[in-house]
Formats: structure tokens, C-alpha cells, sequence
């Protein structure tokens, strides 16, 4: 841990902090610099809190040096980690990228139907599930193997990009014909086995917030992605449990300039979850584009009235096109660009 003290902090203030650092068990170093005093903090230890520092009198600012995630670390990565998924497209550059689709693939006629609507406003990618992990064991579970193939083909119709949800390690294999990247959903984020086994994939992965993981939590089930090799994952906030009830989750968007701080990965908003109300998603996906998130995963449906799952979130086409339009608007007073 460093401490670095205000200009002009005083003697007694400096040596407070000192007596504080070395009661909680470490060794200090002291650097008087011109302006600054810095104040290195070293020793090995389980449990402390750098924001307690943070309140002394005289503290301008606490860097935790030893994060418990490493590879995931801008420290060890400081320039962002740009994927390319090919075609021009590139996932952590200036482009903010957008993965539009169904919940669950359902049907040929479904999926072609989405995928038209959602590359002619911009989509580059097209998301929708063949393995859905839902709550009720005798809601629809989706079409397997079978949907995938429906996916690949609208995909490739389209020309987008495909996404969809690994539950279990055992399909990694059979999905790598017909997926560009693989998606492990909030309830498998603390997987560690397959986590483990989707380091060993040359895809990315793109690895959705457990509903009630900290920031910390979501990061280290990266770092087992990134220890096995594969660098390529980008982080999903896709809402988290609160004590609110009004919508399904809390979408946590103040996470998006959090993890860009901690991390070097691209990091993806799903508002669609995040709030599960199609009145929502649209005012949420903006706040996530001009909060700075490095793309959208949204969920769309040609007839979302009869959707099979997630139709109360799912937008209609024409109101997903609208989005696509506002956020071509939002992303350069940031920075970014929208397809
Ligand atoms: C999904 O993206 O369809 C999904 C099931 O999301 P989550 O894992 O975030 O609930
Ligand atoms: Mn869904």
C-alpha cells in the first residue's frame, strides 16, 4: 500500500499516519519528496482496509499495490486489452459494440427475423441462448445443439458474430463449431471448473457478474480464465441483488468506471437483465454507454409478447433501431462510436 500525503500536509499529521500504518502491522517507508510526502506500506496481510487510511487528516490518496487478482490487473496490464473478433470488429477500442438477440433461440423464423433487425441497426454481434439456465426446472431450457446451428446460419446470413452460454465444460467442444464467443452466465460466474476449462480455449469469453458477487469476486473468476491462458474475456454487469424490488435486478453502473480502473478488460452493460422491464433498457443502456462501457448486450425480439423466455426485457426491433440511434449520439461526447 502507498500513502501519499497532501502538499503541505504537517509533521504531526504525517506521523499520525505513521503510528496508524505500523499498528495495523506493516512496515513503513517514508519519502520526503519537494511537494510530497509518500508513505510505502509493506508486509503480508490478510485483512485490512485501505479507505481507513483514506480518512486520515493529511491523506490525499491510498493505492493498494497487491491486488488479489493479478493477470486481470491494470498494474500488470496498464494499456486496455483490445479484442478482435475479425471484420473490422474490436471489442475495447473507440467503437462501443453491441450484441443484440432473443433470450433463447426458438425457432428458425425467430432467429433469421432478429438477426436482420438487429445487424441492419447496427448490431455486430447476435446473442441468444441454446442451453438457458432458468430457475424452474419445467420452464424451456432451451434447443441445445440444434439451436446453435439455427444461430450460426442467421449469423452468417447477417454477417454477425455469435454468442451464447456454456453452462457446463462437457459443451465447450461441440459449441466451438457454431460460437464466436463463449458467454458464462451470472449463476455459473463462480464455476471454477468450467471456468478452468474455458481458459484452455483460444475464444473469448465473455463473463457475466454472479447476481450477488462483488467487483472483486467478478475479477478473480477472470483471473482463472486468463491463469489458463486465454486473455480474451470481457466482463458483463448485468445487475446485482439488492434490497430494491421494483425492477428484477439493480443495474450497477457505477462498476463500468470501477473495473476500468482495477482491470485492463473490456467491459460489456446488459441492461436487459439489469432491469428486466423493456421500458427500462433503453435509458439504462444509455447511462451505461456514457458511463463508458465497452459495449451492450441486449436482448431483442421480433414478437416479444410470445417470447418462450425474458419477453417482459426484450425490445421490439423498431425500438431497439431507436436505441442503436441515441446511443450514436451519447458514445462521441465520450470518446467512443457507435456501427
Ligand atoms: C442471458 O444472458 O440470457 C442470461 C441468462 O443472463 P444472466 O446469466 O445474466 O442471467
Ligand atoms: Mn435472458
Amino acid at each position: 500500500m502507498v500513502i501519499v500525503m497532501q502538499e503541505g500536509a504537517t509533521e504531526e499529521q504525517i506521523q499520525h499516519v505513521i503510528d496508524r500504518v505500523v499498528a495495523s502491522g506493516f512496515d513503513v517507508h517514508r519519502s520526503t519528496g519537494a511537494s510530497h510526502t509518500v508513505l510505502g506500506a509493506v508486509g503480508v496481510h490478510r485483512d485490512f482496509d485501505h479507505r481507513d487510511f483514506e480518512l486520515l487528516q493529511g491523506v490525499r490518496e491510498v493505492v493498494r499495490i497487491t491486488q488479489p487478482f493479478k493477470l486481470a490487473s491494470r498494474q500488470f496490464k496498464p494499456q486496455g486489452t483490445v479484442i478482435d473478433l475479425g471484420r473490422g470488429v474490436k471489442i475495447g477500442g473507440p467503437e462501443v459494440v453491441v450484441a443484440a438477440g432473443p433470450c433463447s433461440v426458438e425457432s428458425r423464423e425467430q432467429i433469421l427475423a432478429v438477426a436482420e433487425a438487429v445487424s441492419k441497426a447496427g448490431a455486430k454481434i447476435m446473442r441468444a441462448g441454446a442451453f438457458k439456465p432458468r430457475t424452474s426446472p419445467y420452464a424451456f431450457q432451451g434447443m441445445g445443439e440444434k439451436g446453435l446451428q439455427l444461430m450460426r446460419e442467421a449469423a452468417d446470413k447477417y454477417g454477425l458474430f455469435v454468442v451464447s452460454e456454456v453452462m457446463d465444460a462437457s459443451q465447450i467442444q461441440m459449441m466451438s463449431t457454431y460460437v464466436d464467443i463463449f458467454q458464462v452466465g451470472a449463476r455459473n460466474m463462480q464455476n471454477y471448473f468450467l471456468l478452468r476449462a474455458l481458459g484452455e480455449v483460444q475464444k473469448p469469453v465473455l463473463l457475466k457478474r454472479g447476481m450477488s458477487a462483488t467487483i472483486e469476486e467478478l475479477l478473480l473468476s477472470s483471473e482463472y480464465i486468463l491463469a489458463g491462458g486465454n486473455y480474451n474475456v470481457i466482463l458483463c454487469e448485468r445487475g446485482i441483488r439488492t434490497f430494491e424490488t421494483y425492477l428484477r435486478n439493480t443495474l450497477d453502473i457505477a462498476a463500468i468506471p470501477v473495473i476500468q480502473k482495477l482491470s485492463h478488460l473490456p467491459i460489456f452493460a446488459d441492461p436487459s437483465h439489469g432491469t428486466g422491464r423493456r421500458d427500462k433498457v433503453s435509458a439504462m443502456a444509455r447511462a451505461a454507454v456514457a458511463a463508458g462501457a465497452d459495449g451492450l448486450l441486449i436482448e431483442v425480439h421480433n414478437d416479444p409478447d410470445h417470447a418462450l423466455s425474458d419477453g417482459a426485457q426484450s425490445l421490439e426491433p423498431t425500438q431497439f433501431a431507436q436505441l442503436m440511434s441515441e446511443i450514436r449520439i451519447i458514445a462521441p461526447a465520450v470518446g467512443r462510436r457507435v456501427a
